[in-house]
């Protein structure tokens, strides 16, 4: 049987469950948080009203995500966005939602000295290293691999972010989660990349693909025999929850239930805008109903309205990250 490695160490692929393919505990920037620890503390009093280092509120977003019966999250929280494996196992470890975690750089284009002056070999063993031994010190293993690109496209530091991932993904066998820009179609100039590196195809997921109802577009990308993260329902800015639907039921129609994942991108807290702004983000309708409840409290009822069956729910919700995760569609207990 096909093994998960979670914050609480292996689990078999069978055990995943009801998953959700793109959730983070907590994003924050490890580098502001360490220069400025005493001005770091979230103050937010609204929805959450607690204080202090964003576990309070990690453990909300997962007891949340258990009430509604999610039984995992992926989380591709990797280095920029605070990753402390120590802090998911005990949010993992109090609430008992199983928590998926990442090596990997997520970055648009800046990289520090560190990684400037080093190889996509070099950093790719620094990955390898966090699959293969373990994270921070830690026995708790990367089950994939996290990149990025965005508005500013394949610059030089994310391509090379992107050659060590898939260089990774090659030495190890781990997948690949990359976060895509479709308004700036970086998914397909990724795809080469990793194509050009000989990584399985299959073993890629480009996230935030569900960010644009252009299906020439995704389906150019599902061509290609990569998953797409459907997985920002309710950040509103890059496309409404109605279009977002729409596209999902129209990929489903044309057959494409196999490599498709629902998700939000929530962030049990955010540090990327002032405590004031995420309310008035929501208050101008960039955002709507942006959380970890969304996808089973919203998106799957609508979906259901729409015509989706139960086998094409379970396909993407529990099927789709055993194969993504495993490279084995039917890893489950028994069958
Ligand atoms: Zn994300």
């Amino acid at each position: 049987m096909a093994k998960v490695e979670t914050v609480t160490g292996p689990v078999d692929a069978g055990e995943l469950g009801f998953t959700l393919i793109h959730e983070h505990l907590r994003c924050h920037d490890e580098a502001v948080w360490a220069q400025w620890p005493s001005r770091m503390t979230i103050k937010d009093e609204e929805p959450y009203g607690v204080a202090g280092d964003g576990y309070d509120e990690a453990v909300v977003a997962a007891n949340r995500a258990l009430e509604l019966e999610v039984k995992t999250i992926v989380d591709p929280t990797a280095m920029f966005l605070g990753r402390d494996v120590e802090f998911m196992r005990r949010a993992s470890e109090e609430t008992g939602l199983q928590v998926v975690p990442c090596t990997g750089i997520y970055t648009y284009d800046h990289l520090p000295q560190f990684f400037a002056s080093r190889s996509p070999e070099q950093i790719a063993e620094l990955f390898i290293a966090d699959i293969e031994e373990g994270i921070q010190g830690t026995e708790i293993k990367a089950a994939f691999i996290k990149c990025a690109a965005d508005e500013p496209g394949l610059t030089e530091n994310v391509e090379k972010v992107h050659r060590a991932a898939a260089k990774a993904s090659v030495a190890t066998g781990a997948p690949i989660m990359a976060h895509s820009h479709p308004a700036s179609g970086t998914g397909p100039k990724q795809v080469a990349i990793f194509e050009e590196e000989g990584v399985d195809l299959s073993k890629v997921q480009i996230a935030h693909t569900g960010d644009t109802d252009d299906l020439d577009y995704i389906e150019g990308l599902l061509d290609k025999g990569v998953f797409i993260g459907l997985d920002r329902y309710g950040i509103e800015m890059y496309l409404p929850f109605e279009k977002r639907q729409k596209t999902t039921l129209a990929l489903l129609e044309r057959g494409h239930v196999e490599r498709m994942f629902l998700s939000a991108d929530s962030c049990g807290t955010l540090d990327w805008f002032p405590p004031e702004a995420l309310p008035e983000l929501a208050k101008a309708g960039m955002t709507k109903d942006w959380d970890i409840r969304i996808v089973p409290e919203q998106v799957i009822p609508g979906l259901r309205e729409g015509g989706m069956t139960d086998e094409q729910l379970e396909t993407m919700t529990v099927h789709n990250p055993v194969a993504w995760l495993t490279g084995s569609r039917h890893a489950h207990n028994g069958r």
